[in-house]
């Protein structure tokens, strides 16, 4: 066949792996939006490579579960196999502990920074050596022509990897995380070497302002030179796979849960929140400015309802365990300031729905409430938007998500540091009449239908290969 092979390179391979004996594994496939926008470009014959999130010290399981890939998934899943101290230093460490916080702005704890600085040098070498594995398994299965697409802060190192190797590859590099500012970048002891070996792909994501400042490179509306080598630097907004969610609303089941919910919470408005218990997604900030809604509206409290869906993430680590307990503390004294014998104002739950129960929820409520501190995109708000094109409800949404930048227009923005700005939101969107209800979701559907995560995908593949002719065409 004569379609381009696409090697997706992430640190996460989109299945889960169980093993059940010395050469057995049981595989599933996690569909995400960003999984069937990269499996769904039709042009490309795609290929993902990466970790399978399981510690595989045996030759004979990771032969196996090789394997197993091989067979079940039509070679679209390549393991790439890490140790488990490895995945510990960068994994857990240097993407989780340093990268992550810094990337959104928010610092570390107090007691943890000493710690970090004393760890960062041997975090750094396992961060280096993480990358080249994965770099290691490219090459192992790169074939001429292939186009080589980096996903993410796990593999800033990786495009050096592979240029360094094969200065021919075809090497894009994307960032799902904001970049930050070169005031808070340049804290980071390793700031040149990351950002030189990201400007070693032929196409990256947004971060131009950092590679000035640090690398004190000139910056054009093209891309940035460094030592006579161009990088084409360039945003690409990713979207959601819209249809899967407009045609779930159909399902028989997906009507089933509605119809639940509906009952459930006849008579009162609904509120829904949605995140991963992650500090950067601002849920004590949202939930204190409800609070504070009640507060000043007591004839609102037996008319709303907040649905909190708080999904559990990096459950091992001690600054996470703390935000669970401060949540729950915050909502218990909320439910019983505000609830009465048959009904509280906020529930909030522990885990993850399944995708039907998920669609069900995005279309009966109606009000959204994203109050991210910093978010690269924010798929939940898409996700929402497009659930509502019958009840139409409103998207309160924080100025700092990404997706401020695409659904500003239909959204209410908010600061989620102001609790009363918030509060005011909340009470705003409570009361919107129908004709501004419309006028607003309009905007926001129009948008999400139209930039979906298949045409980013494209798009993106499309660019590097331009890029790449151009780049020819120079020299
Ligand atoms: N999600 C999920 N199960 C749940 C709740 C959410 O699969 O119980 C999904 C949701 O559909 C969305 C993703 O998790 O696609 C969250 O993406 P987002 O960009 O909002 O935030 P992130 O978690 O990537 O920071």
């Amino acid at each position: 066949t004569s379609k381009q092979r696409l090697l997706v390179v992430a640190n996460r391979l989109p299945v889960s792996a169980v093993r059940h004996g010395e050469d057995s594994w049981q595989l599933e496939m996690s569909v995400g939006g960003l999984v069937t926008a990269l499996l769904g470009v039709k042009e490309f014959d795609t290929r993902w490579i990466g970790w399978a999130g399981v510690n595989v010290p045996d030759e004979i399981g990771q032969k196996a579960l090789a394997k197993a890939l091989d067979e079940k998934l039509m070679q679209r899943c390549i393991p790439v196999f890490l140790d488990e101290e490895v995945v510990h230093q960068y994994y857990n460490g240097y993407c989780n502990n340093i990268l992550w916080p810094l990337f959104h702005y928010i610092g570390l704890p107090q007691e943890d920074r000493l710690a970090t600085t004393r760890s960062f040098q041997s975090q750094f070498d396992a961060y280096k050596k993480a990358n080249q594995l994965f770099a290691d398994v490219v090459n192992e299965h790169y074939e001429e022509g292939d186009v080589v697409w980096c996903h993410d802060y796990h593999l800033m190192f990786l495009p050096k990897c592979l240029k360094e190797r094969n200065s021919k590859m075809k090497v894009g590099w994307f960032l799902h995380t904001p970049f930050p500012s070169s005031e808070i970048h340049r804290m980071l002891p390793s700031r040149l070497e990351l950002l030189r070996s990201v400007l070693a792909a032929d196409l990256v994501g947004h971060f131009v302002s950092a590679c000035t400042r640090i690398l004190g490179l000139e910056g054009t509306p093209e891309g940035v030179e460094d030592q006579g080598k161009l990088t084409r630097i360039a945003a690409f907004p990713v979207g959601i796979d819209s249809e899967r969610f407009i045609k779930a609303l159909e399902l028989p089941e997906v009507q089933d849960h509605m119809k639940v919910l509906k009952q459930r919470f006849a008579g009162r408005k609904v509120m829904l929140g949605v995140d991963r218990l992650d500090m950067i997604k601002g849920i004590p900030q949202k939930i204190l400015a409800f609070e504070k809604f009640l507060e000043e509206n007591p004839n609102w409290c037996n008319k709303v309802v907040l649905l909190q869906i708080a999904v559990p993430t990096r459950t091992d680590v001690p600054e996470y365990q703390k935000l669970t307990s401060q949540v729950h503390e915050i909502v218990g004294r909320i439910n019983g300031r505000f609830g009465s014998l048959t009904a509280v104002p906020i529930h909030h739950l522990d885990r993850s729905l399944d995708f039907h129960e998920l669609c069900a929820l995005y279309a009966v409520t109606d009000v959204a409430l994203v109050t991210s501190l910093r978010d690269g995109m924010n798929l939940v708000s898409y996700e929402y938007v497009a659930c509502q094109e019958s009840k139409k409800g409103v998207l309160i949404l924080s100025e700092f998500a990404g997706a401020a930048q695409s659904l500003g227009a239909g959204a209410i923005l908010v600061n989620p540091w102001n609790v009363t700005e918030v509060a005011s939101s909340i009470g705003y969107a409570l009361n919107m009449p129908a004709d501004e209800r419309e006028k607003r979701h309009h905007h926001n559907f129009k948008h999400v239908i139209s930039h979906t995560a298949q045409e980013w995908a494209a798009t993106f593949v499309s660019e590097l290969n331009v890029t790449i002719v151009e780049a020819q065409l120079r020299t």
